[in-house]
């Protein structure tokens, strides 16, 4: 059983899909691990590490006969060639998006299993890479805006005078958001919060900031399925763009966060709503990759509009790639090592998860979020 790390390729991609310590870890399961030159520079992490872990480093060629290959973005079909027959394609695969590669995987007879298509079941949680990545970008959101921001986050009494508090607002209260309240106030800012999930207002209560909600129409209650929102009513969509108004010309920082699973991101914040806010404000856009929560927005630019310094990363993960590697390959280990078949050598996934995270096999697209 042979597992290749390669060096991703994507623009702006530091992150790697194998640690040192997964390393050793696959190895004590009984695998072999190939590792590509220079895979783990963006993570601060160099080929004699891998080495050390009892990895082979390879210049070239690295998923020649490999039976598993891991990725953080995922290789394009043609970077597999040599692979072994039906090998898996193991990444997170954009599949909504990147619906060209996943028909190449396909053809090229390759099993692709997309982990962002993990099951929020709780056996699955520590195989999420949704939630590890959301989690840092939550955070790496805060501090971008805080940097650009030209004022300080929390108050201070000084001799020379009183600098009031931030006053920060988070959109969309998913692992991301409340990584980013919990940010926000501990860098001193004074946070509020909004979400269309009811479930979401204790969470941001027991955060120490203040729920923003639409009361007028309802949202949805609990968790929705898996945990994810859907679209909203018109009828909803209006009272929370009043609310929004109302609110948003009083902050100075806003991180949006909104996304719904396979659709754009929801708009939120409009030109109109832009100019209401205070010049120097900054809005931070995590859903800029998937559309975006603000008008006007542009991945990976700062832009400004009004006065308002708007920012989007379209991978804020990758700039804390050190981190973000570490927890994405354990998020890989764990899902490989819950199925590893001790008789077999290798990994054979049960009913659920494989249907929910297998795109391709057999020559075949058999996702059905994919077919339907
Ligand atoms: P997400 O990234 O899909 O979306 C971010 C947030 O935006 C969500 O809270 C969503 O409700 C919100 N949102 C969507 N449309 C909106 C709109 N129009 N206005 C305002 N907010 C809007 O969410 P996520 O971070 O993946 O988390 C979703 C839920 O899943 C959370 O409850 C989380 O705790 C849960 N979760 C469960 C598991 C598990 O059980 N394994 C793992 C991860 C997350």
């Amino acid at each position: 059983m042979k597992i290749a790390v390669l060096r991703e390729r994507a623009t702006g991609e530091s992150r790697v899909s194998a640690t040192p310590e997964t390393v050793k870890k696959f190895i004590a399961l009984g695998a072999s691990v190939v590792v590509e030159s220079g895979a783990g520079t963006g993570a601060s992490i160099g080929d004699d590490d891998y080495r050390a872990a009892g990895a082979e480093i390879v210049a070239a060629d690295a998923a020649k006969d490999a039976d598993i290959v891991l990725g953080v973005q995922g290789a394009e079909a043609d970077l597999l060639a040599g692979v072994k027959p039906g090998a898996w394609v193991v990444a997170g695969l954009d599949p909504f998006v990147r619906r060209d590669r996943v028909d190449a995987y396909a053809s090229a007879g390759l099993e692709a299993l997309a982990m962002e298509f993990m099951p929020r079941i709780t056996r699955a949680q520590s195989m999420d890479i949704l939630s590890s990545q959301s989690n840092l970008a939550g955070y790496k959101a805060v501090l971008t805006a805080a940097n650009i921001y030209g004022r300080a986050f929390p108050m201070m009494m000084t001799a020379a005078g009183t600098v009031s508090a931030a006053k920060a607002f988070i959109m969309g209260v998913g692992v991301a958001g409340l990584q980013a309240i919990a940010t926000a106030r501990r860098l001193g800012a004074q946070v509020s919060a909004t979400d269309v999930r009811s479930a979401t207002k204790e969470q941001i209560q027991s955060l120490g900031a203040k729920p923003i909600f639409v009361e007028s129409v309802a949202g949805i209650e609990g968790e929705g399925a898996g945990g994810y929102a859907t679209e909203m009513s018109e009828e909803y969509q209006k009272a929370q763009a009043e609310l929004v108004s109302s609110h948003i010309a009083k902050q100075d920082i806003v991180i949006t966060t909104a996304l719904i699973p396979g659709r754009a991101a929801p708009r939120l914040i409009t030109d109109a709503q832009i100019a209401t806010m205070k010049p120097g404000s900054v809005i931070f856009d995590l859903a800029v990759s998937q559309g975006g929560n603000v008008e006007g927005s542009v991945a990976d630019q700062v832009v400004e509009k009004h006065g308002v310094k708007i920012v989007g990363y379209s991978n804020t993960a990758t700039h804390l790639a050190a981190d973000a590697s570490a927890l994405f390959a354990r998020n890989l280990y764990n899902f490989l090592s819950a199925f590893w078949d001790k008789e077999a050598g290798k990994p054979v996934l049960d009913e659920e998860i494989g249907n929910a995270i297998r795109l391709t096999q057999g020559g075949r697209v058999v996702n059905e979020r994919l077919l339907g």
